[in-house]
């Protein structure tokens, strides 16, 4: 659906929720919507981006199909969620990739694997790609050091750009002031709720997945990704701190830090 097609259906879809009220228990959406009578974008954008996605309100909704409310809470806040990832991105020219992520991902993955191995071939020689390495320094023989550091560094840095870009855009759409920033209390209770995952328990069940019966198992999944990607940066900065420190060059024993 476009843009201002969705934001429509979303002034009239809170407002039906802002009467009813029946969800108010289950995430932060509701809360924030109260404090609304009539929506802007800005703030559906705000209230799209609380939405965890764990779909008890859909499922507890006496307004969803077939009902001719058509109440679908959890799908209209994701579709505006996808709008707001295509609309703050940087730079504009590349937020069709959204439209087609999974497309992208491989396309990108796949010729970059390709672009790998026909410079490691060009470069490096068929006779060191197939061979054994053992030892210290064994490591960076295939990839030398540079050609494994500063393109992934090139790429997290632009990532954090789009990243901080992406923020800021929101932040101005949806009325932030500087007054949010500095309330420790409120931050505080964020940071709780985002590593916690505080409204994938929905109204303490779990969240309606991947059918209509209650599970943890989609909170503890996203649990595993995002703290694994943590181990996995302080794995990578621990072997930093021994490689340009401590002069230990990798590859290190399994059970080291
Ligand atoms: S999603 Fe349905 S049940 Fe929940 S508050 Fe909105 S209208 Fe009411
Ligand atoms: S977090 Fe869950 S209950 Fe809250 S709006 Fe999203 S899908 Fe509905």
């Amino acid at each position: 659906m476009p843009l201002p097609e969705l934001v429509k259906e979303g002034e009239r879809q809170m407002t039906i929720c802002n009467a009813c009220r029946y969800c108010e228990g289950y995430c932060a959406v509701f809360p924030a919507m109260e404090l609304r009578r009539t929506f802007t974008k800005g703030d559906l954008v705000y209230l799209a981006n609380l939405c965890f996605d764990c779909r008890d309100c859909y499922y507890a909704c006496q307004y969803a199909p077939p009902h001719e409310f058509a109440m679908n809470v959890p799908k209209l806040l994701s579709e505006l969620r996808a709008e707001t990832y295509r609309e703050f991105t940087w730079p504009a020219m590349l937020s069709g990739l959204f439209k087609r992520n999974a497309l992208a991902v491989a396309l990108i993955t796949g010729a970059s694997l390709v672009t790998i191995f026909v410079l490691v071939l060009g470069f490096i020689g068929r006779d060191v790609l197939f061979a054994i390495h053992l030892g210290e320094g064994a490591f960076y023989r295939v990839v030398p050091y540079a050609a494994m550091t500063i393109p992934p560094l090139v790429i997290a840095l632009y990532g954090l750009v789009v990243f901080v870009i992406g923020a800021v855009r929101f932040w101005r759409e949806t009325g932030g002031a500087l007054s949010d920033v500095i309330d420790l209390k409120a931050f505080w209770r964020a940071t709780q709720d985002a590593f916690g995952l505080s409204y994938m328990k929905g109204g303490g069940a779990g969240c309606n997945y991947p059918a209509a019966s209650f599970s943890q198992s989609r909170r503890w999944f996203h649990h595993l990704v995002f703290y694994g990607f943590l181990l996995d940066f302080a794995s990578t900065s621990v072997a930093a701190f021994y490689d340009h420190f401590l002069g230990w060059q990798a590859p290190y024993p399994l059970l080291s830090w």
